[in-house]
């Protein structure tokens, strides 16, 4: 049987006082899940295996059956394959950010989040500047950038920057944890050195300054790895032919190394504003040649990193009604029976506005199959659901 996952990032959630105890998955209106539920099994999958960070490169790979610890090799090399660098044997990839520091002080993680424009003028720039054989620079996205090194040793200690705004960034430069990584280190905090001294007069930054906004002023290098060791999920779960569409660079490079086509949509932003029914098209267009569709969508932990419980309640009944029920009144058309799961990679909890590593909800529906007791589908009603708690690659087994 075909299949497909829609995945909303970030939509579990915690009790919220204001909606009267429940979460904003219990509180939102969302029909087309709770049918779903109805009609399949549900249960709880821990998406964050033990020792890593509730990161969504990590729940992601989870959710495909990845087995982390041993495959992980940070975000750098999950982006680098979004922008379809491939990683030789030898070379380091790492997150670039380009951040604004203000004297000592890290003032923010995404250069007052730069349009992709501004920063690809001042990539090529630190390419040309501080590019060699061994150091090269490619562009990401806005604040989100690439840097490979070759001959790097990733026995690195790197501070995320998002997680340290308005600290002194000189005691968070990188750190060898072994002694045979003192070289990398001390060529990266050189890196971020000189790359702050070439870049505070660079026209792209007066420009900003002058307008108002943060430059971006220094380069940030974190998260480093070397190409992974990922089979596809061909490879793994043998079926012919995967696809994934996300709007998030990071999920569109786990989808490369799993071997998966990486479909774009047009107006995907991974934002609530993101083209909710364009996707559900592309996955529904995706699935006639397709035998497995991995359909993400950012919106709702957007919300959830802003707090805002009324937004996050919106992109839920969006993924709802303008994703769900286009994909499930579609396929009630086709000859061919699809399964549907659908789940969050991890809790975006909007009182703490951060990932956490709480089990996850999922709902497993295929045509056909004896339904378990559950009827709606939130992060308590799976509790009854047929499974517990799954782990590792039980949930994709299952599904597949
Ligand atoms: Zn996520």
């Amino acid at each position: 049987m075909k299949s497909i996952i829609i995945l909303g990032d970030g939509m579990a959630d915690e009790p919220i006082e204001a909606l009267g105890g429940k979460t904003p998955m219990q509180y939102a209106d969302t029909p087309y899940m709770d049918k779903l539920a109805a009609l399949g099994v549900t249960g709880q999958m821990k998406t964050v295996a033990d020792g890593f960070h509730p990161g969504s490169e990590v729940a992601n790979m989870a959710v495909l059956g990845y087995d982390l610890p041993k495959v992980y090799e940070g975000r750098g090399v999950l982006e680098a394959a979004s922008i379809g660098v491939t990683l030789q044997p030898g070379e380091m990839a790492m997150r670039c950010n380009l951040i604004c520091v203000e004297g000592d002080i890290l003032k923010n993680h995404s250069a007052g989040h730069i349009s992709t424009d501004e920063a690809d003028e001042l990539i090529q720039f630190l390419n040309e500047k501080l590019g060699s054989d061994k150091v090269k620079f490619y562009t990401g996205v806005s604040y989100r950038h690439l840097l490979v090194i070759k001959g790097g040793d990733k026995r690195l200690d790197c501070t995320p920057p998002h997680d340290v705004p308005l600290h002194p960034f000189r005691p968070l430069m990188v750190k060898p944890e072994v002694p045979e990584a003192q070289e990398t280190a001390d060529l990266l905090n050189d890196l971020i050195l000189k790359s702050q001294e070439i870049l505070k007069d660079h026209p792209v930054n007066r420009k900003r300054m002058a307008a108002g906004k943060d430059p971006a002023n220094s380069i940030w290098p974190w998260s480093p790895g070397y190409r992974p060791a990922m089979q596809t999920m061909q490879e793994m779960y043998g079926f012919n032919k995967g696809a994934v569409i996300s709007a998030v660079d990071l999920i569109r490079g786990i989808g490369v190394y799993a071997g998966l086509e990486v479909i774009s949509v047009e107006g995907a932003t991974g934002l609530y504003d993101t083209n909710y029914e364009g996707k559900a098209h592309a996955a529904l267009e995706a699935l006639k040649t397709n035998d497995f569709v991995y359909l993400h969508v950012e919106a709702s932990d957007e919300a959830g990193h802003e707090g805002d419980v009324d937004l996050k309640i919106k992109t839920i009944e969006y993924l709802d009604k303008r994703a769900i029920r286009i994909i499930y009144e579609e396929l009630q058309t086709w000859d061919e029976p699809v399964a549907i799961a659908v789940l969050p990679d991890h809790p975006t909890p909007c009182s703490i506005r951060t990932h956490t590593n709480t089990p996850v909800p999922f709902l497993i529906y295929k045509p056909g199959q004896e339904p378990d007791a559950v009827t709606c589908f939130d992060e308590f009603s799976v509790l009854n659901g047929k499974y517990g708690v799954l782990e590792k690659d039980e949930f994709i087994k299952e599904l597949l």
